[in-house]
Order: C-alpha cells, then structure tokens, then sequence
C-alpha cells in the first residue's frame, strides 16, 4: 500500500466500534469465538462436551467436570471491568495517532486512574509479548538512541553515554527503499556485547544491517550480520539510508512526550512495544481491535504485582 493510502485509509468509526462491540455480550461472544473459534475444547483433557452458565459465563466440562471462561488464564483473568470497557481501551490504544495517556484512558473509560492505567500496562504488555515474536530481515537500518528524562534524545557524540536515560536501538527493515517492519528495543547498553545478544534475538541471521558504525555495532558481525557501517565525514550520516530510522525517532517523541510527558524507566519497554506494534500494523487499521484482543487472549495474567506499580508523580500523566 502506498504511503498516502497508509495515512490516509479509513480506520475503525466509533459508531462502527459501538455496533460490533457497544454491549457486554458482543465483546464476551467475540472473545469466545477467538478463543474457540470451532467451538469449545476443554483446556485440561481437550474434550468438547459441555455445559454453559450463562449468568456466569462459565463452561463446564462434561468429561472431567473443569469449569472455566474465555477470560480464564488471559489477561482478563479476574478483571472486574467490563469487558466493553476493556474494548473501548483497545480500541482507543490502537487507533490512537501517536499514544493516550492514562488520565484520558480514565475519562474515555469511566474509571478510576489507576484502573485505566493498569487496563493501559496489561495491553501494552500484551503488545510486547507479541513484538517479541517477530524478527526483523531483509536490509535492516540500525541506530542508537535513548528515552528517559525530558525527551527521548537523538545523542550526538557529547550525548551518548548520558547517565540516567535508557538506552533502546531502533530498527527499521526497508524494502526496496520503503520501510517494512520497526523494532524499538531496549537494550542493556551501547557495547558489543549487548548489541549482539540484541541482534541475535530480534534480526535474522545473514541480513543487512546498516548502522553508522559506531563500535558497539561490531557486535552485529559476532551475531551472525553481514554489517554495514555507513560514515560520513565527521557527524552523524544525513544520507537517506536513516531517513526512515530518524523519522521513527521523530514519532516516537511525539508519542511518548506529547501525550504522557514522561513515565517511570521500568516500564520503558512497554511504551516501546505499543509504538512498535501500532507502526507494524498500520496497513490494515480496521482490525487492529481485533487483533489486540487476540493478543490479550494469548497473554498470561499480569496481576498488578508482575506490572509493579509505583505510584510517583511522574506516572500520574502516563
Ligand atoms: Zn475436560
């Protein structure tokens, strides 16, 4: 698709939203069906078999008499918001130009903060644990970069290694010049070895990896790349081989700085992954309810203590 028709494609209405997923019941039915989409199999003896409580929304197994829910063993698990509350936050994070804020989220929801901001933490972590799946191919443009404090920070050479920020590698796969897939991961710093453990993890073997060849990029060749720095005399490179990376840095700013202003450092990678996981799914916006919700079906239980929340004051905007 080409570019214009990426930002300018009609995404999900919210009179289209409320139609599919406006009342408790169409949301619990759509989970069910994702859940099960050829009908109910018993997750302990697979057996399908059963009786349904429609007041409690529960299935029981008529072979070995388990009781579970659509919810049961997901992030929903135990959630006592209303599953349409839980849509509208999907739908919401997903079709949100750059990020929403906890505090809007609360709003738009009708909750209490804390409750939009943990709704918000478990649907990113569902989106991060989704990322983590993907490894990026083909010609790979690489680059450094840090988030924390006031602003993320495109380091110059007097920045990197700045105390206090964290730091994260950006990648953009291209093809035939036109970014494909993004990754924004955060990485335990700029030496070799934590840019091969990264590389490993998140590139296919034998890519192109185009970076500006700072040291730490060494570590590409020792993870199995086929490196190439590209310098420049002096200064960072200006050719258009980074234009997509640096134009993902632009937008990552303004997503994470313009609507939340800042957030605690542990929950950095989250904030990543739900900038990575909108950019990766802009092609096709109208499912991309649809798809969180199937991302959140997958993902564990995050009780609030796997979230760690910690209430400072820099949260209470994010
Ligand atoms: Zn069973």
């Amino acid at each position: 698709m080409a570019r214009n028709r990426v930002q300018f494609q009609k995404g999900l209405s919210m009179a289209e939203f409320i139609k599919l997923y406006g009342i408790e019941e169409r949301c619990h039915a759509a989970l069910v069906q994702m859940r099960w989409p050829d009908g109910f199999v018993c997750p302990d003896c697979g057996g399908v078999e059963h009786s349904y409580s429609r007041d409690r929304q529960i299935f029981q197994c008529s072979a070995c008499r388990v009781q579970t829910s659509a919810k049961a063993g997901t992030i929903f698990h135990k959630s006592k918001t209303p599953l349409t509350k839980w849509f509208l936050a999907m739908h919401l994070l997903t079709s949100a130009k750059n990020d929403i804020s906890g505090l809007e989220l609360a709003r738009q929801l009708d909750v209490k903060w804390d409750t939009a901001w943990l709704i918000k933490q478990k649907l990113m972590e569902a989106m991060r644990q989704r990322n983590s799946i993907y490894k990026l191919d083909s010609d790979v443009q690489i680059d450094d970069a840090y988030l924390g404090g006031e602003q993320p920070v495109k380091p110059g050479k007097a920045g990197r290694g700045a105390a206090n920020k964290i730091p994260f590698v950006v990648a953009v796969a291209t093809r035939d010049g036109k970014p494909t897939y993004t990754q924004l991961r955060r990485v335990a710093g700029f030496t070799k070895e934590a840019i091969r453990d990264y590389a490993v993890a998140n590139i296919k073997r034998g890519s192109y990896v185009f970076s500006d060849g700072l040291s730490c990029f060494l570590g590409l060749v020792d993870a199995g790349m086929r490196h190439v720095p590209v310098l420049t005399g002096g200064g960072r490179p200006k050719s258009t081989i980074f234009k997509w990376v640096n134009t993902g840095l632009g937008n990552i700013k303004s997503a994470i700085t313009g609507t939340c202003r800042s957030f605690d450092g542990q929950h950095a990678d989250r904030y990543l992954a739900a900038y990575e996981w909108r950019f990766n799914r802009r092609f096709d916006l109208r499912k991309n309810v649809e798809r969180l919700a199937r991302s959140a079906l997958a993902t564990l239980p995050q009780p609030r203590r796997s979230i760690a929340l910690v209430r400072t004051r820099a949260e209470m905007t994010g």
